[in-house]
């Protein structure tokens, strides 16, 4: 079983990208989990088309400590399967709390035992902190392979970058390794030369360059993946391939962090003032 965090910026599309990934892997015939760790808890809807999931903090809240494994975890798309971590009441206790809940109760519940014959486990984790419950993912061998979502904007990057210091931290401990960046196109003048530059700097790779596509917005507002929606269309080809690439990967390393400076460097030469 492979064990996968997906992480960048808020709103580079984390949650959309993963679950397109996982429809790719699942018309594979690929059995998966995935185990949303955003307080917001919408990185299953479009599995799960649109049913709200219940998370697993409400669960625990409204019935207790007695809950059954298949209280948290939704049959989705296919083969895949669904969890959300959900989150405090606003203003109430630390977001990432729920994922350091979520993956004990999932453990304790058996959730990752051979008989459940999962192939993949990937977490959507929120934002670009690496933080407290938000690192749990990559800590303690909860996760082999970490992917960033990244586009040429500035922030993006920059958040990227950020997330390669958490994962250089956890690395020497803990084994786990950087497999790419997922670019997640904005249309930013030269975005794909830009982030092949980025990767080579951070050590890793571009390991696939997706397009922006309102196919996507329309298949969002039917609740679904873009394959389950438009299974002929170029953007699900782009998943399909992303999937396959993410199946095939052998590039894992820990990451050189950039300063800030060699990533100005690195807008100024490949970026919009060209
Ligand atoms: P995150 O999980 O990183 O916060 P989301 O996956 O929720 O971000 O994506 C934010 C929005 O961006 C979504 O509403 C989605 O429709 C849109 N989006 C994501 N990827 C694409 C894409 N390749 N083309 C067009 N729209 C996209
Ligand atoms: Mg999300």
């Amino acid at each position: 079983m492979r064990k996968i965090a997906i992480y960048g910026k808020g709103g580079i599309g984390k949650s959309t990208t993963t679950q397109n990934v996982v429809a790719g892997l699942v018309e594979m015939n690929r059995n998966v989990m995935v185990v949303g760790c955003d307080p917001k808890g919408d990185s299953t809807r479009l599995l799960l088309g649109g049913l709200a999931q219940k998370s697993v903090l409400d669960t625990l809240r409204e019935e207790g400590e007695d809950i059954l494994l298949e209280d948290v975890l939704r049959p989705g798309f296919l083969s895949s399967w669904c969890v959300e971590s959900g989150g405090p009441e606003p203003g109430v206790g630390c977001a990432g709390r729920g994922i350091i809940t979520s993956i004990n109760l999932l453990e304790q519940l058996g959730a990752y035992e051979e008989d459940k014959n999962l192939d993949y486990v990937f977490y959507d984790v929120l934002g670009d902190v690496v933080c407290g419950g938000f690192a749990m993912p990559i800590r303690e061998g909860k996760s082999d392979e970490i992917y960033i979502v990244v586009s040429g904007e500035m922030m993006a990057m920059y958040a990227a970058n950020n997330i390669c210091k958490g994962i250089v931290k956890f690395a020497e401990a803990g084994g786990v390794r950087l497999g790419g960046l997922i670019c997640n196109s904005r249309n930013v003048d030269n975005e794909e030369a830009m982030i092949e530059a980025l990767a080579a700097k951070l050590g890793t790779q571009l390991i696939h360059f997706v397009p922006r596509d309102n196919v996507v917005q329309r298949a969002e507002i039917n609740r679904k993946t873009v394959i389950e929606y438009d299974a002929s269309v170029g953007q699900a080809d782009h998943y399909r391939q992303l999937a396959k690439k993410i199946e095939e990967n052998t590039m894992f390393v820990i990451p050189n962090v950039l300063t800030v400076e060699e990533l100005e460097e690195l807008l100024i030469t490949h970026g919009i003032l060209n």
